[in-house]
């Protein structure tokens, strides 16, 4: 069996095949950090990270990137209103986002590249732009995409460039832009007082939100890579526009397959900033085990809309909960069992399990449904459950413990919680990272401090000494 995958680009199911036999290369969205994110933010970083797992247990070594969006107006919104620089803001929500990120047993990405740092590549790549006619410096130094330039413009969300026109038609070029047409999108836009700004040859200013993507995806992943990813909110413009610069730019198809998640809603729309109508990731974690807002998220396909509830957290609570109990229960008979070895009708219950990791796999192979692996690891556990006694070996209670944990392990739903980091561990990395803060071996410090934080421990400077929880 091979993957499939829902494919905006052709409105289709298609078999997965990479570039490169063996590897995946998947550039995903990642959000602007002006603010805590919210759950809605937190659905792309949930499903993807699930297919990157999924791919991963296949045996695709998937190189996985997902950018931070820097520099922003809202970013620069929020500093002014502190009276603090623009990176203050944005440093201080990425560690936060990393936080959650751990909480939600999001891995890391391969990189996460900034925006601020890859500036020099987008002045490169506008420069191309410029140089082969899909761009054009205006007398202010605003640099534009000339969007008619590029014929396939429209390509992902099947719209048509003279519909497009027409609708734009109404949307005056305003006096203060100097654009040839409406359609045409900011590549390059002079600073304004009190903002953030680069040298460039056009003027001191910024990039626009698109270029970004573009060249962070070209740079740690090459001109052509296997996955696109992003909420289905980022269809149009941002990767229409994403895709018209890097083919223009490159002269080679951009990306293979993109994924888009339909939105986290509330009361039947979309959550978001703009509305209020909000939960951050970190209001949850008061009130729930992140685990279980993972689950929730795993409970719909990733491209249907889902509407958040009090009851569906609570359902996904219980559902979660039926794995690690019974994880805890086969822990208990796996201890006191009175022989090792499998007998023969344990043998062949084994092999009758065996059938929901097939389950299982189908479900994720078919553009990764994981409503339906988690079903088929419901299935699991009630069949564990039955079968596993006080009589039972050894060998058996661990194989269908093994088999559960490592379902769940490809959600990235932890069920066996004391397979973790024992406190003792935690402690004696506290320990070396406290002496090399002494000896101002300060690499080491943060290395430690992010490999912890990493397996979701956060740590606490305070007064009374370094202080730890489970995030
Ligand atoms: P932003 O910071 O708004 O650029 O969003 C970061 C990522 O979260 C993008 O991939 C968005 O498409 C996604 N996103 C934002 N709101 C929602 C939502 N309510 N449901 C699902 N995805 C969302
Ligand atoms: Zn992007």
């Amino acid at each position: 069996m091979s993957i499939k995958i829902y494919n905006t680009l052709s409105g289709k199911k298609e078999e997965f095949k990479p570039i490169e036999e063996g590897k995946v290369r998947m550039y995903v969205c990642g959000p602007t950090v002006y603010n805590l994110i919210h759950i809605g933010n937190a659905r792309p970083m949930i499903v993807f990270d699930t297919a990157r797992r999924y791919m991963e247990y296949k045996g695709y070594e998937v190189n996985y990137v997902s950018n931070f969006t820097d520099v922003d107006d809202k970013i620069i919104k929020k500093a002014n209103e502190e009276g603090v620089n623009a990176d203050v803001i944005s440093k201080r929500y990425i560690e936060e986002c990393r936080k959650d990120m751990a909480g939600m047993n999001v891995k890391p990405a391969t990189t996460h590249p900034l925006a601020t740092q890859e500036i020099d590549g987008m002045i490169e790549m506008i420069q191309t732009l410029i140089d082969n006619g899909h761009a054009y410096a205006a007398e202010d130094g605003t640099v534009y995409f000339r969007t008619r330039s590029f014929k396939e413009y429209g390509k992902l969300s099947h719209k048509k460039l003279e519909d497009l026109q027409g609708g734009m038609r109404s949307l005056q070029v305003s006096g203060e832009e100097q654009k040839e047409e409406a359609l045409d999108f900011v590549l390059w836009k002079p600073k304004k007082e009190g903002e953030p700004y680069w040298e460039s040859p056009w003027c001191q200013g910024r990039p626009g939100w698109h270029i970004e993507c573009s060249v962070m995806s070209k740079k740690y992943l090459g001109d052509e890579i296997d996955i696109h990813a992003g909420g289905e909110d980022l269809i149009f413009p941002h990767h229409e526009n994403e895709i018209a610069q890097s083919e223009s730019a490159n002269g080679r198809t951009f990306a293979k397959y993109w994924m888009h998640n339909a939105f986290l809603n509330i009361d039947n729309r979309k959550m978001s900033k703009s509305l209020g109508n909000f939960f951050t990731v970190r209001d949850i974690s008061e009130k729930y085990d992140l685990q279980v807002l993972r689950f929730f998220m795993l409970s719909a396909h990733y491209r249907s809309p889902l509407n958040f509830s009090d009851t569906l957290m609570e359902a996904a609570k219980s559902g979660y909960e039926r794995i690690v109990t019974s994880v805890d229960n086969l822990k208990y008979l796996g201890k006191n069992a009175a022989r090792d070895e499998l007998n023969d009708e344990e043998e062949r219950l084994l092999g009758e399990a065996a059938q929901y990791t097939l389950k299982f796999e189908a479900a994720m192979e078919d553009d990764f449904n994981t409503a339906d692996a988690l079903s088929a690891i419901f299935e699991l556990v009630k069949f564990a459950n039955t079968n596993s006694t006080p009589e039972s070996g050894r060998s058996f209670i661990e194989a269908l413990k093994k088999q559960i944990t490592e379902l769940s392990d490809i959600c990235g739903l932890i069920v066996d919680k004391e397979a973790g980091l024992l406190d003792s561990d935690i402690e004696a990395l506290i320990e070396e990272r406290q002496a090399a803060r002494k000896t101002k071996n300060f690499a080491r410090a943060d290395e430690i401090r992010n490999e912890l934080l990493e397996k979701g421990i956060v740590l606490e400077d305070t007064r009374e000494g370094v202080k730890w929880k489970r995030a």
